[in-house]
């Protein structure tokens, strides 16, 4: 930057200062609002295609701000992850949606599991597998019943770490899934020594699935994956009669998508479930 000037050096310190500035805003405003307890945990069914029943929910993480409303995760994830607030912030989701199972399942919904979303920065502390053995301990919630989505690439980020992590999970009983499925580059070789139950196949290849045959070919193959290495496998996105025919018809036994239902607030849930029961 040196050579090319004063401006230029100028204008690359200040835009990192407002990065910085953005960051250390982020912090301060997300602190703040684990305090004031403005995040909410919406729950999306998980369902199986052979009984039509639900079998989970998926817990997805919302800011309810008080001047910005209702503000999706994909908005302050990111930026969590690079301040380490989603340290903190994912504790308290695995808490909360652990603490919900539990309720659920005493009010005679004994049959439901929880998905919970884990970071690669959370994955990476050295107390992670303590934190959710502690956590289910606290709760009390039968370990089988919690299923842990570990996203492709914060498990390529550091394959011998996460290997050791998912074998440790695994000995606390949990269920372990990789999420976005395909997206992250992982080597068979490595898919074979890691600890998993479920692959999540990720809704960038269902979305198009019935009019690209590239996408096609990327869902097949990964559904017949699964089928060889006994995994179980599911499908996320899933909008249209026609993604649930397509993946229902190749093998594909688990969806969650809009077409089954959106995320929804806890306690819109009873409904959703007794509608599913009665049907
Ligand atoms: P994800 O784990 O891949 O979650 C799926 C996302 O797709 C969710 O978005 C969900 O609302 C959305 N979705 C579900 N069905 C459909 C569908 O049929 N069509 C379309 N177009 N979208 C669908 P959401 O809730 O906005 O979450 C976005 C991402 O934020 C998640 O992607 C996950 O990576 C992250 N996230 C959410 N909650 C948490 C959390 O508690 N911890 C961590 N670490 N990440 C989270
Ligand atoms: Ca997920
Ligand atoms: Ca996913
Ligand atoms: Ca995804």
């Amino acid at each position: 930057a040196k050579e090319m000037g004063g401006n230029n050096f100028q204008f690359y310190t200040s835009a990192m200062r407002e990065r910085l500035g953005e960051r250390v805003q982020m912090e301060t405003a997300m602190r703040r609002a684990l305090e004031r307890r403005e995040f909410v945990l919406y729950y999306q069914p998980q369902v199986d295609i052979a009984t039509g029943r639900i079998v989970a929910m998926e817990a997805l993480v919302r800011w309810q701000h008080p001047e910005l409303g209702m503000v999706a995760p994909g908005r302050f994830i990111p930026l969590a992850e690079e301040t380490g607030m989603i340290l903190p912030l994912g504790a308290w989701v695995l808490e909360s949606a652990c603490r919900q199972l539990v309720e659920w399942q005493r009010e005679g919904r004994g049959y439901l599991r929880v998905a919970v979303n884990v970071s690669a920065r959370q994955m990476a502390e050295h107390d992670f597998v303590q934190s959710v053995a502690r956590v289910l301990e606290e709760t009390g919630l039968d370990p089988a019943t919690l299923e842990l989505e570990l996203t492709e690439s914060a498990v390529m980020n550091d394959v011998e770490h996460a290997i050791d992590v998912m074998r440790a999970l695994k000995r606390l009983g949990v269920k372990l899934a990789i999420d976005d499925f395909g997206t992250g580059y992982s080597s068979l070789a490595h898919l074979k020594r890691f600890a998993v139950d479920v692959l999540k196949i990720d809704q960038a290849f269902v979305r198009d699935l019935t009019i690209d045959p590239d996408d096609a070919a990327i869902v097949t193959t990964i559904i017949a994956l699964a089928a060889n290495l006994n995994l179980q496998v599911i499908s996320e996105g899933v909008e249209t009669v026609d993604q649930l025919s397509f993946l229902r018809e190749h093998g594909c036994s688990q969806m969650q998508g809009y077409y089954f239902s959106r995320p929804v607030p806890a306690t819109a849930i009873g409904t959703v479930l007794d509608e599913n029961e009665a049907q």
